[in-house]
């Protein structure tokens, strides 16, 4: 690990969820040197081994991030924030053991409009 890509990960994992703007005008302020070909070549670098995933957002940039246990989404479809939502894995297993024996990843996302600013 570089102390780049230690940056990278110790940025996404402080937000939580961060897009590519956020995340490079982030890595910037370390290293002003950084380029956007190069901060990408890590986040897809992330994404093979599985470190971070995507949160594919409609209407806004794909935030990442890290790859911490099988949870949910909440999107604005406003504004695009993202929250985390809880999921029972025994609950989800069981509701769907029929149809997916083989239960890997979890990608759920409930859109709606979020009410606070
Ligand atoms: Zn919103
Ligand atoms: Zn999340």
């Amino acid at each position: 690990m570089t102390p780049q890509r230690i940056a990278i990960a110790e940025t996404i994992w402080k937000y939580g969820h961060i897009d590519i703007d956020r995340l490079y005008s982030v890595i910037r302020e370390k290293f002003p040197t950084i380029s956007l070909a190069t901060l990408y070549k890590n986040i897809n670098s992330f994404l093979e081994k599985r470190f971070i995933q995507e949160v594919p957002i409609p209407n806004h940039k794909t935030k990442y991030e890290l790859i911490l246990k099988n949870h949910g989404h909440f999107i604005c479809t406003e504004c695009g924030e993202v929250r985390d939502i809880e999921i029972d894995e025994n609950v989800l297993k069981m509701s769907i053991q029929d149809s997916v024996p083989n239960m890997d990843r979890v990608s759920l996302s409930v859109h709606g409009v979020c009410c606070g600013k």
